[in-house]
């Protein structure tokens, strides 16, 4: 439940970091409230319902919000106020060294990676979850008359208000928390698709090529690949030697460089189809002949 949960939030989340100007009416709230309710039941899994029993429904995201707020009030809640913000809190992680609990926070500044990062969470300990009750509630009223349109002529008078990239930063923000802690897999996932979905049409591209040449002028092509391709040499030892490629099937695939893992797959260009293989792609097939070893080694 708790890993659906923080999936739906994750595929909402890593779409409207990548555009929220265009992401579907929705995707706001379906990712705010499976992240809130995916906190509350970890922390509180008792006041996550609106009433008792485990058919009654989810508390909506406003409630849930006003829930974490109110736990601030409470002593050993293991929420507290942020120092940097108005209606900001900070939950610290259940399972993390009670003795850390309530160190001060390092001054966010001092951190050696800011400079990598434009947009740092300060003031956040790292066993902490940053929730901007103010922004994420700010975001609610943005998205929520756009989804229950109103039918009074005042409303329909007013600009209506967009999302904002600091909403975001706060969605994106829960992700600390350890009932979520999902972003980094959904944006690998989503990487390695598009990947993947590129490399399709390389290969189609690559076969229409092949079309085009004939097959005269791809045995000229393969005879000469050999000439043109660097392979290993005193000056560059682990260069990769010529490959037959995945598509035309001559030896004529001219790596560049190979995958990560050392698994000897090259990412380059074929020096007959042109079929192009990028890094990634590389990578996912050098990950997919380790998995396969170790399988079969078990
Ligand atoms: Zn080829």
């Amino acid at each position: 439940m708790s890993d659906r949960r923080a999936r739906t939030y994750a595929v909402c989340a890593v779409k409207l970091d990548e555009d929220h100007t265009d992401a579907a009416e929705g995707t706001f709230d379906a990712a705010l409230t499976n992240a809130l309710v995916a906190i509350v039941a970890a922390e509180w899994p008792k006041e996550v319902r609106k009433s008792k029993g485990p058919t009654s429904q989810t508390k909506p995201a406003s409630a849930l919000l006003k829930l974490i707020r109110d736990k601030a009030e409470e002593a050993g809640s293991g929420v507290r106020i942020a120092p940097d913000g108005h209606d900001v809190f900070l939950l610290s992680d259940p399972h993390a060294d009670e003795g850390n609990r309530g160190v001060e926070e390092a001054p966010a500044a001092e951190t050696p990676w800011d400079d990598l990062f434009s947009e740092p969470w300060p003031a956040a300990g790292p066993l902490e979850t940053r929730v901007d009750v103010g922004t994420l509630q700010d975001a609610l009223d943005v998205t929520q008359p756009v989804r229950h349109a109103r039918e009074d002529g005042d409303e329909a008078e007013e600009e209506p208000r967009l999302l904002e990239r600091r909403h975001v930063e706060a969605l994106l923000a829960l992700d600390s928390h350890p009932s979520l802690r999902a972003l980094v897999m959904e944006q690998e996932y989503r990487y390695e698709d598009s990947a993947q979905k590129q490399d399709e049409r390389e290969r189609e591209q690559a076969v229409r090529t092949l079309e085009r040449i004939g097959e005269e002028e791809a045995d000229r092509r393969a005879a000469a690949a050999d000439e043109l391709h660097d392979g290993p040499s005193p000056g560059d030892p682990y260069a990769l030697e010529i490959q037959e490629c995945p598509v035309c099937g001559y030896e004529a695939f001219s790596s560049d460089d190979g995958d990560e893992l050392g698994m000897g797959v090259g990412f380059g260009e074929c020096l007959v189809c042109h079929y192009r293989r990028t890094p990634a792609i590389a990578n996912a097939i050098a990950r997919q002949m380790e998995w396969q070893r170790r399988w079969e080694r078990d």
